[in-house]
């Protein structure tokens, strides 16, 4: 019996009767074995048997052999069709139990994280439970984004994996990790409000030796915003929302810190996502117009350049600042459509100002570090170049200090290709960082612009302030022009010719200016500073 239960079972598909047919295929094959009997036995029995006392007994016979036939019939098929219903009873059960494991296993997938095995953000949603008098922490590396557009997404999961590794070996047993994706965490804690802060201070202090992948170490830092049940939020969509304006604020306070969620963070985000809207759209519209600021060398008093800065006209807005849209620009990367546009629309108009200006003044762009760490900056800038016809000498592109400190390996390879190409390099806002003179001459820097704030701090005494006069004297040596940004009294001037700085900018000689006015302005060259 069990060896036909197999090949049942061996069979690939099992029909499944209808009760109804089943019971009616039983009833017909006895009706019809029931009839066959009677007709053919009783003739036999009439052809061979005439004595009708041995009739009779043979009738007996044959009633009896007839009980007993049908019963085995029946057995047979009732059989059958039990045997059937098992198999196909195991079969359902067999397959009932695969596809519980096939759920568990499809639950396992839904709800880690693939790269690093952590509970991912479906698990948090699940995990609601978890939040009731929780505080989220919403960790998110600083400039992560980097480390992938230079070292590859492979060294960036690696590298995402083993701080996934130190964040869990961090954690208290009361706490959780989630990985919300790219690189971005959730840590759910219960440490009471009190102490949060000591809480969330341990967790930044597992950035602070490097992290080992493969042979290289490599540097990071993380930022947090910080959210608590149910001060800040009842659910886990507002806990998350605002753990990430807090984080956001501390993103823009310049990073490696946490920030506690607090009404008064919402405004800038809302405002924010205003701006990314209307940003998106300025550019197609011709919203944004170039002025230009001219920069005085003081020994020839002529304009020896013109730095072009970007002005936004909003219809809705009216005019925005660029260090009111700027970060926002480079935040949702528009900067680099933005920062192409400024580039071409200075290289076609400075060569409208040396139609009539020859002694040919350089246009100076500031460039963003997301430009500058963007694929194939170098080439898109020679590009526009040869597109525009401007000799790569009469450019000056700008990098600020504070990008060069924190990526000085990642872009010195890039400048130095544009440096080859004949393109003058600018170190902007020099004096705002802490960065020493000697680091960033691993730059291939033609000039440097020392920060307003060293300019502010020039006295009417000329004798007072000898530290803006020895770094000009320190660039100079090392062969760099020197540019003093936000020249505003004469004071400042008499100071800078002092101490032979180059070059002068700033509102005493001229503001930005539309595009037009900055050419006559060049053209006529009538700057009081003699
Ligand atoms: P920056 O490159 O250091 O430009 C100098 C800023 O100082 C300009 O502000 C200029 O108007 C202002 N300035 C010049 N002289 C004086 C002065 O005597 N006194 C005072 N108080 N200010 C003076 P602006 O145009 O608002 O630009 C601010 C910053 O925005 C720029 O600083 C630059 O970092 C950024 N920016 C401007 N245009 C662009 C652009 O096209 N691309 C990128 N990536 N950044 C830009
Ligand atoms: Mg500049
Ligand atoms: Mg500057």
């Amino acid at each position: 019996m069990s060896k036909q239960v197999q090949e049942i079972e061996g069979s690939s598909s099992i029909k499944v009767q209808s009760p109804l047919s089943a019971s009616l295929r039983i009833a017909l094959l006895y009706l019809i074995c029931g009839a066959l009997w009677i007709l053919f036995s009783d003739q036999v029995l009439n052809a061979i048997v005439s004595d009708k006392e041995m009739y009779a007994r043979f009738s007996m016979i044959k009633g009896w052999s007839y009980i007993v036939m049908t019963a085995l019939l029946l057995l047979y098929l009732i059989y059958r069709t039990t045997l059937r219903m098992r198999v196909a009873e195991r079969k359902l059960h067999n397959q009932y139990t695969e596809l519980l494991n096939n759920r568990e296993e499809l639950r396992k997938i839904a709800y880690r994280d693939q790269l690093t095995g952590l509970p991912n953000r479906l698990a948090l949603y699940e995990n609601l439970t978890l939040l009731k008098d929780a505080s989220l922490f919403y960790v998110d590396l600083d400039d992560f984004k980097y480390v992938n557009d230079t070292l590859g997404h492979a060294f960036g999961d690696r590298l995402l994996r083993e701080i996934s590794t130190r964040i869990v070996n961090g954690l208290l047993p009361s706490e959780q990790l989630y990985r919300l994706g790219g690189d971005e965490w959730v840590v759910v804690t219960r440490v009471p409000k009190d102490r949060l802060q000591t809480r969330v201070e341990q967790l930044l202090s597992l950035f602070d030796s490097p992290f080992a992948v493969g042979e290289q170490w490599m540097h990071m830092t993380g930022s947090i915003g910080i959210s608590h049940f149910p001060s800040h939020g009842r659910t886990l969509d507002q806990l998350l929302k605002n753990a990430d304006i807090a984080l956001y604020h501390v993103k823009r306070q310049g990073k490696n810190s946490f920030a506690f969620y607090d009404f008064s963070l919402s405004v800038p985000v809302q405002h924010r996502a205003e701006m990314e809207r209307l940003l998106r759209h300025a550019l197609e519209n011709g919203e944004f117009e170039l002025h230009y600021q001219p920069q005085i060398h003081l020994g020839s008093s002529q304009a020896e350049g013109l730095e072009a800065l970007i002005r936004w006209n909003s219809p809705e807005l009216g005019h925005v600042r660029p260090d009111q849209f700027i970060k926002i620009a480079e935040e949702t990367q528009l900067i680099v459509p933005i920062g192409e546009w400024v580039l071409r629309t200075a290289c076609e108009y400075i060569q409208t100002v040396h139609e009539t200006c020859p002694h040919k003044p350089t246009v100076s762009v500031n460039v963003s570090v997301v430009q500058l760490f963007g694929h194939r900056f170098v080439e898109r800038v020679m590009d526009i170049l040869q597109e525009t016809g401007l000799d790569p000498r009469c450019l000056e592109l700008e990098v600020t200090e504070s990008m060069v400190i924190e990526s000085l390996d990642q872009i010195a390879d890039k400048l130095s290709r544009l440096r080859e190409h004949g393109v003058n390099i600018a170190l902007d806002d020099f004096g705002r960082g802490f960065s020493s003179l000697s680091h960033l001459m691993k730059l291939p820097i033609t000039t440097l612009k020392i920060d307003k704030s060293f300019i502010d701090q020039i006295p009417d005494n000329l004798e007072d302030q000898p530290l803006t006069g020895l770094i000009i004297r320190m660039a100079k040596g090392l062969g760099m022009k020197v540019v003093a940004e936000g020249v505003e009294t004469y004071a400042q001037l008499d100071y800078l010719k002092k101490y032979e700085c180059d070059c002068v900018q700033g509102y005493l000689l001229s503001k930005p200016l539309p595009a037009m006015e900055a050419r006559d302005w060049v053209k006529t060259a009538s700057m009081p500073i003699s």
